[in-house]
């Protein structure tokens, strides 16, 4: 069975002592998590160590970084490397959110790069795609999508692909309240897969975990995750509030 993930994206929220409580809070309510599931708490680089040090290996949680950098080293004041990432023991990384997109004009062909990087030192990455609201207005969602896919994924092998999370978060629902309803959700997930099915074969697309982002909440999470395509979600707001996120992590298949 592909992995049912609950991944937390707290972008640029918390102290570094609220941001502990709230992670000590959340592990420690955790129940039993069966194989297939895994929660993950992309927490700012400056917490990244101290985080992972206070999950204490308990087992299917880990840490995330929210972004990389996509060269290997050099005169790129401010930022942070795979390597860097990789040297302190973090295994997964987020590729390609909207907002690094948007703001910080990042192209499928850099996060190409990223992916690579990432892959090369065992680092999952949860590559981020999702359409904003006039693509959708067209109706042009799946093709826009599945782009942003073609360019910064599909040069990966069979055996490469799989180890790629994919998290489809249109933009419109990303931080507005505004929810893909769970069809909308299940309709680009198995588009993607069926992508993917076409690129690398079924076998493979049965492998990749495809995560929904925008909005999702405690109150709307199982109905979003019960959809066959759908193995968890990317949560922003609902990730800062302890209980919200407990009832998301409790909705995982
Ligand atoms: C996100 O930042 O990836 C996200 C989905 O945010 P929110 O849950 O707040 O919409």
């Amino acid at each position: 069975m592909r992995k049912q993930i609950a991944a937390a994206n707290w972008k640029m929220n918390k102290t570094f002592q609220d941001g502990k409580e709230l992670l000590e809070t959340i592990v420690n309510g955790i129940g039993n998590l069966s194989s297939d599931q895994q929660v993950i708490f992309a927490v700012p680089f400056p917490y990244l160590m101290e985080s992972n040090k206070s999950i204490n290996n308990k087992p299917n949680v880990f840490i995330s970084a929210q972004n990389c950098h996509h060269k290997t080293a050099g005169a790129f004041t401010g930022e942070v490397s795979v390597d860097m990432l990789d040297s302190i023991g973090i295994k997964y990384c987020v590729v390609g959110h909207s907002e690094r997109r948007e703001y910080f004009h990042e192209s499928n062909a850099e996060l190409a790069e990223k992916v690579n990087l990432c892959l090369s030192k065992s680092i999952t990455p949860i590559f981020c795609c999702g359409e904003p609201l006039n693509i959708r207005e067209e109706g042009i969602q799946n093709s826009f999508v599945e782009k942003q896919l073609n360019d910064s994924l599909f040069h990966l092998d069979a055996e490469a692909v799989q180890k790629v999370v994919i998290a489809y978060e249109p933009i419109w629902a990303i931080g507005t309240g505004k929810t893909a309803t769970s069809d909308q959700a299940q309709e680009m997930h198995a588009h993607l897969r069926t992508v993917l099915a076409q690129k690398f074969g079924k076998q493979v697309a049965d492998h990749v975990s495809i995560l929904y982002g925008g909005s999702v909440k405690g109150a709307n999470a199982k109905e979003i995750f019960s959809q066959p395509d759908v193995d968890g979600g990317l949560v922003g707001g609902a990730s800062l509030i302890s209980a919200e996120f407990l009832q998301i992590i409790s909705a995982l298949k």
